[in-house]
């Protein structure tokens, strides 16, 4: 089976999919793995490095795609190369399934199997390979790396000879993977650190990690079946804002991580809100690309409204590559070998295996992801 790894082509992409550890070891259960000529570039892997693992070198992409019987790669492909795709071709990557209609439309009219990793069900055999969890768990990392470098105060209590210097305060919405890690590292820093969700059970992790939970009465929340925060209501959301505003007042660092499976993420700091924070103040919006939880958040912008930052970055894991793509990597690679057949040396489509049936999008020209299929559905209805 010719596994193909092809460079990231999106300008603010700097992770790779795989790297040269992992390809050795998919090479040894009998892989064959090509990748583009200089894949290694933005982390200072040379391409000898790649072939050392056992990759063979490709500098012509085209003959890339044409040639793969498996593509991983990090970002979903330009809509063009999916024609370049052989029809029993398996394509793995972040997807965004339920707003890239066109292109999971391509995937299934060339008869692609295409794999979307956001997909991967969250149960604990999957955890190996949940790249929402490894890349989120980075990003509330530099989250806080960022915030703590563009606000001029330190993080830590001082106590000294000219006086005592209070700590930080930093206020943490969205306590998921990317938000605990954010509570962690703001506490490691020496922040005061408030957080809140609208999951209650997320409270006793907030308190064990040193941090205050922010109580704000919202009535009925709770999650779904998966851990998934459920929508709020319009009043139920008028309610938070109400409720974290002072907070938001008194806080030097807000970052937002507030997510909702499939939709839109939730606004959550509004206008007024910001306008309540004291100049030098920060925010950091990790929702950025999927809506924004902040007023004014742009992607890849930092965005001064009355002194107060408003920082967007759309690829946060991307400014700490190197474990960004070891982590991506070993989850790419303990997908493609709980899979693999050594056998036969290729990876098995077992549609009986929950991983697979919530992680493949089309297959053989269907969508086959009913979960997908009955979005597209509803949005067409409604549209
Ligand atoms: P996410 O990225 O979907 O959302 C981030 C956080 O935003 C969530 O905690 C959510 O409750 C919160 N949120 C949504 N609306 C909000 C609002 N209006 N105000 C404040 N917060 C709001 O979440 P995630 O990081 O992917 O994690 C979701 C759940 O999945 C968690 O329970 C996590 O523990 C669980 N999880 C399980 C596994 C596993 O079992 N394999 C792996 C990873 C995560």
């Amino acid at each position: 089976m010719n596994i193909v790894v092809p460079s990231e082509i999106h300008p603010a992409e700097n992770r790779v999919a795989l790297i040269a550890e992992h390809i050795a070891r998919l090479v040894e259960k009998g892989a064959h793995i090509s990748v583009e000529t200089g894949i290694g570039k933005t982390l200072n892997i040379s391409d000898e490095d790649y072939q050392n693992a056992g990759a063979s070198l490709e500098a012509d992409r085209s003959q890339l795609y044409q040639s793969a019987d498996m593509v991983l790669q990090i970002r979903k492909p330009a809509i063009e190369d999916v024609a370049l795709l052989k029809e029993e071709c398996i394509y793995v990557s972040l997807m965004d399934p339920f707003n890239e209609r066109e292109l999971i439309e391509a995937f299934r009219q060339k008869g692609v199997t295409a794999i979307s990793m956001e997909m991967i069900p969250r149960i604990t055999r999957a955890q190996k390979m949940d790249v929402l969890s490894s890349q989120s768990n980075l990003a509330g990392y530099a989250a806080v790396i960022i915030a703590a470098e563009r606000i001029a105060k330190i993080f830590p209590m001082m106590m000294t000879p000219a006086g005592t210097i209070s700590p930080a305060r930093v206020f943490v919405v969205g306590v998921g993977v990317a938000g605990l890690q954010a509570i962690a590292t703001a506490k490691r820093l020496g922040a005061r650190v408030d957080a809140f969700d609208t999951r209650p059970v997320v409270e006793e992790q907030v308190k064990s990690l040193g941090a205050r939970f922010v109580k704000i009465n919202l009535g009925e929340t709770g999650q779904t079946k998966d851990g998934y925060a459920k929508a709020l209501t319009e009043e139920q959301l008028q309610k938070q804002r109400e409720g974290m505003a002072k907070v938001c007042a008194a806080s030097d660092v807000v970052i937002t991580t507030a997510q909702l499976f499939g939709r839109k993420a939730p606004l959550i700091i509004t206008a007024d809100m910001i306008q309540g924070m004291a100049k030098g103040s920060v925010l950091v919006d990790l929702a950025v690309e999927n809506g924004g939880n902040i007023a004014g958040s742009q992607p890849d912008q930092e965005v001064d409204v009355n002194g107060v930052r408003i920082i967007g970055m759309t690829n946060l894991p991307g400014k700490v590559a190197v474990n960004a793509s070891q982590m991506f990597s070993a989850n790419m690679h303990a997908l493609v070998d709980e899979f693999w057949n050594p056998d036969e040396k290729r990876f098995v489509l077992n549609f009986e295996d929950e991983i697979i049936q919530g992680c493949v999008i089309t297959h053989k020209g269907e969508v086959v992801n009913q979960m997908i299929a009955d979005h597209y559905a509803q949005v067409s209805q409604s549209g």
